[in-house]
């Protein structure tokens, strides 16, 4: 039992052939992902779009070719559509990952039936944008760093595949990751307890921003990590609304998701398809936080509104969310934030840190009135 590698999974998948295509899906290169773990495998099939449903029993007989090797207990197979950026408004954009049936696929992905996902960790919270460079990750640790303050126990998880950066914003640049028995311990730093994808992801390797591998490791992130009692875990999520998005968000169990943008229009837009990702997989928008909303010149005291400003809380009451906060393009959150100090735990004092415990305050009434009035449960997985 248990003697089955890799290769052999390839080797069985290598005897299904491609109806369509001249040759079978290994060498036409369709299979990505591949993750094997304690019996239990999960793997993508990559599919133009347009074949996606007349593929299903492809999908099968892929499943059914693992599963016949010895020591195999689970296959969890999925079929793929790769794009580029596609846009969360367009219908029946995610058909096929949507209807997967689990695409990470990681065994512990894989609940049993009364069994919650992450039963140990109270409320996840996702911190998302429409695009990079709004100050995602930043407002991300500030926030966490504003929970913990408030005496709960937080985590942080760095699920940023394009630029995994909370490790540096939170000091623990160069620490490695050890292992705690078969799981892999936190790195910690100011009582916050944080794990980056960037352990999973090779740099570099564009093959690892497929949306199979970058969602299996968020999988095996959450799950695979001692994270211990946790209040919550806060989840920086990569920047922008695509397929690799929509897969993360519905394989954890979130509380609530919190968007993060600058004020100008083009910010603004993707914000919205961020907003309109997490209500289709029912997600609640905890709200919207203007970041570099203003700035206020520390020579003459004087606020300019460099992006213009307003935008985010005006858009907050056209979805229908509630306005967070607003906080000011201010060098002394740059430096905190680039030095690895944030500057909640730096200078809690400051007015600006102020307003990043003003909105962790909010967030957190959000998510436990939720939770008190039953609401804020696991994401379905939404077949269109
Ligand atoms: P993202 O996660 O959206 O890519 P980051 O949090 O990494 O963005 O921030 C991008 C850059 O902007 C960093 O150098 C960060 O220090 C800086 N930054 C973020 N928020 C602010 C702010 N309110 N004021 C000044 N600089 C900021």
């Amino acid at each position: 039992m248990g003697e089955t590698t890799q290769e052999d999974i390839l080797a069985a998948l290598g005897g299904i052939k491609d109806p369509d295509r001249d040759g079978d899906i290994v060498s036409l290169g369709m299979i990505s992902g591949l993750q094997m773990k304690d019996g239990h495998v999960a793997f993508a099939i990559e599919v133009d779009p347009e074949r996606g449903a007349a593929l299903e029993p492809l999908r099968k007989e892929a499943e059914k070719a693992v599963h016949a090797l010895p020591g195999i207990l689970t296959v969890s197979a999925v079929l793929t559509a790769e794009r580029a950026e596609p846009d969360v408004n367009a219908p029946d954009m995610n058909a096929q990952v949507s209807a997967a049936p689990g695409i990470a696929g990681a065994p512990q992905a894989a609940p049993g039936p009364d069994e919650p996902f992450m039963p140990n960790i109270a409320f996840i919270i996702a911190v998302a944008s429409g695009k990079g460079g709004v100050g995602k990750s930043t407002t991300s640790v500030n926030l966490a760093m504003a929970l913990s303050h408030m005496g709960l126990e937080v985590g942080i998880l760095d699920a940023d595949v394009y630029g995994p950066s909370v490790p540096r914003l939170l000091g623990l640049n160069g620490q490695t990751y050890q292992s705690d028995g078969p799981l892999l311990a936190p790195m910690e730093n100011y009582g916050i307890k944080c794990m980056s994808i960037g352990f999973l992801v090779e740099e570099d390797n564009p093959v690892i921003w497929r949306g199979p591998m970058a969602t299996s490791a968020l999988t095996q992130l959450l799950g695979d990590v001692n994270w211990g009692v946790l209040d919550t875990l806060i989840v920086d999520l990569p920047p922008g609304t695509g397929d690799i998005h929509l897969t993360m968000v519905q394989q954890i169990p979130l509380a609530g998701a919190v968007i993060v943008s600058t004020p100008q229009d083009i910010a603004l837009a993707d914000a919205r398809k961020g907003l309109n990702m997490f209500r289709k997989v029912d997600v609640p928008v905890l709200g919207i936080i203007e970041n570099m909303s203003y700035f206020l010149c520390p020579d003459n005291g004087k606020r300019y509104d460099i992006f213009g400003h307003g935008g985010a809380k005006r858009e907050a009451q056209r979805m229908g969310v509630d306005f967070l906060g607003e906080v000011p393009l201010d060098m002394v959150i740059r430096e905190t934030s680039d030095d690895g100090i944030p500057i909640v735990h730096s200078d809690p004092e400051n007015p600006h840190a102020k307003v990043y415990t003003e909105i962790a305050e909010r967030v957190w009434t959000s998510v436990t009135e939720a939770r008190e009035k039953g609401e804020g449960a696991a994401p379905k997985i939404v077949v269109d």
